[in-house]
């Protein structure tokens, strides 16, 4: 058996008049006109709980486009039996077959289903059309395929030596339980990721989506059935958190959670793993990818227009909402002005609004509390004595939640927002005088507990290396002259570790082998 060679999906440009571009508009159209229903997914089963709650545009939050039901404790109760029940078959059908469901998956993502996930993504997570196709589509896509590839290497891997009449083997089972997937609202591929590559290895899931990305959970949850991939295997559970993490946690069947979200949850998932731990029948394997503080930290010899793209591009696509987003800047004194009237003029060029107008860069932030974050690091900004705001800084709730790009400029690296995360469309900028390059890299590698991602930009190698190397644990992704944000499955696995996470890399064999759990056998003949 082998797996198709796996090659990055190619990004489609969407330039007007293009084919895609005329059935993604269509589609956005025909998705945004109806309110759906959503159910509960329960080994198949369409659920009907009657506990609704709304799924709503952020570019126009009054604007229903689905109503969902929510789950309570019995429905996880229901999902777990419903999970073990699929596991009996799933984990032990060929991983060949296992596979096929992924790959035809990726397959109908490629075709049919590219702008239904993009039209949903750009819907319920506010993302633009370039934006949901690098992420629902080709991310996804990718997630897909390059798994396909590494679980294959896993499954043929075998020891080395057989002395005879011995013959040693390995065999990858599946973890015994249900895996816990929890996932975040900012990346539809990560959502489908979460579920799929602890699937392919054989485990049953329990997904419990982020309420502000419901709808384009349940498009997924539609590809994996059209794929094939039989009920229970992956059992989808939107509701309050507290309440399905409560029941899910408490059962001896936990045998893992893969989490993308914040470093509180994340915490607080450890801690609750720990006060069952004597439950469990296996210890829970506990991957996760959590908050983040990224930076760009520039050497004298940045190239300037590279250096104020990254900053603008790394910090905005997306209004910040990546993990990986630029958020705090080490700018050389003697090169901020130019850096700065840079930066100055692109962040103008910026347009925001509907995401359903292909013209606009940016639509708002995903809720009001992310909102109302965002307004209060800029109103700290405003009153503070050590920052100012550079750029932008407006906001406005009535419609959507539009904050404006912002960059904010301080002369204190302890500044608050160079250490707290916000997740929103704002750059803090901290000049440094480059006489004190040396004091300064360790203030960006100390200012915040996270270590996710980062960019150096620099033409001296000699300090390129210095740098990357003073800089080595404050980044698991890691960029020289590019922006941090944008990590390609196959080309750059994701993770980070500090407080962003367990760092086992999205999108690579180290993650997929926390969903196995290997059989040495050892016969004699
Ligand atoms: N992988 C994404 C990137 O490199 C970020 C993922 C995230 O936001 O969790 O931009």
């Amino acid at each position: 058996f082998k797996v198709p060679t796996p090659v990055n999906e190619p990004i489609l440009d969407y330039a007007p008049g293009s084919p895609e571009r005329d059935e993604l508009q269509k589609t956005y159209a025909e998705m945004t006109a109806e309110t759906i229903e959503i159910p509960l997914i329960i080994g198949g089963k369409e659920i009907k709980t009657g506990n609704l709650a709304d799924c709503v545009m952020p570019h126009d939050h009054q604007k229903v486009i689905a109503r969902y039901h929510q789950a309570d404790a019995s429905h996880v109760a229901q999902a777990i039996e419903a999970a073990a029940e699929a596991w009996k078959t799933w984990s032990e059908m060929p991983w060949q077959e296992r596979a096929a469901v992924f790959i035809k998956a990726a397959e109908l993502l490629a075709g049919p289903y590219r702008q239904i996930l993009n039209a949903s993504t750009m819907m319920s997570q506010g993302k633009t059309c370039f934006q949901a196709e690098i992420d629902a589509a080709c991310e996804l896509i990718d997630f897909l395929r390059f798994n396909v590839e590494y679980m294959t290497d896993i499954y043929k891997e075998q020891p080395m030596v057989s002395p005879a009449p011995t013959w040693n083997r390995s065999e990858h089972r599946a973890l015994e339980g249900f895996v816990f997937a929890i996932t975040p609202f900012n990346f539809t591929a990560i959502c489908a990721n979460l579920c799929a590559s602890p699937a392919m290895m054989g485990n049953v899931v329990l997904w419990k989506p982020s309420d502000t990305a419901v709808y384009s959970g349940y498009h997924i949850m539609k590809l994996w059935h059209e794929a094939g991939l039989p009920a229970g295997v992956i059992n989808f559970i939107p509701g309050p958190p507290q309440e399905i993490g409560a029941a899910a946690l408490k059962h001896p069947d936990l045998a893992g959670i893969h989490f993308t979200g914040s470093t509180k949850t994340f915490q607080y998932l450890w801690k609750s793993v720990a006060e069952n731990i004597e439950n469990y029948k296996s210890y829970p394997r506990l991957v996760g990818e959590t908050g983040g503080k990224d930076f760009v930290f520039a050497h004298e010899s940045a190239d300037v227009p590279s250096l104020a793209a990254a900053l603008v591009r790394g910090a905005f696509e997306y209004s910040g909402q990546k993990c990986s987003a630029a958020s705090r800047a080490y700018i050389p004194t003697n090169i901020w002005p130019e850096v700065k009237k840079r930066v100055g003029e692109m962040t103008a060029q910026i347009t925001m609004g509907d995401v359903g107008d292909f013209s606009n860069f940016i639509g708002a932030v995903i809720d009001q509390r992310s909102f109302d974050k965002c307004a209060a690091f800029i109103a700290h900004a405003r009153e503070a004595a050590d920052a100012e705001i550079a750029f932008g800084g407006e906001t406005a709730g009535d419609k959507g939640f539009f904050v404006q790009p912002t960059v904010i400029e301080t002369t204190n690296p302890h500044y608050k927002s160079m250490c707290e995360e916000i997740f929103g469309p704002i750059l803090t900028v901290y000049p440094y005088d480059p006489a004190k390059l040396d004091e300064t890299l360790d203030l960006c590698d100390q200012t915040s507990p996270y270590a996710l991602t980062g960019a150096i930009f620099g033409r001296d190698r000699g300090d390129l290396v210095m740098m990357a190397d003073r800089l080595k644990h404050a980044a698991g992704n890691f960029y020289i002259n590019d922006k941090p944000t944008g990590a390609v499955v196959g080309q750059q696995p994701f993770g980070g570790g500090r407080a962003s996470g367990t760092n086992d890399k999205a999108g690579s064999k180290l993650n997929l082998l926390k969903w196995t759990s290997a059989r040495s056998i050892k016969e004699n003949f």
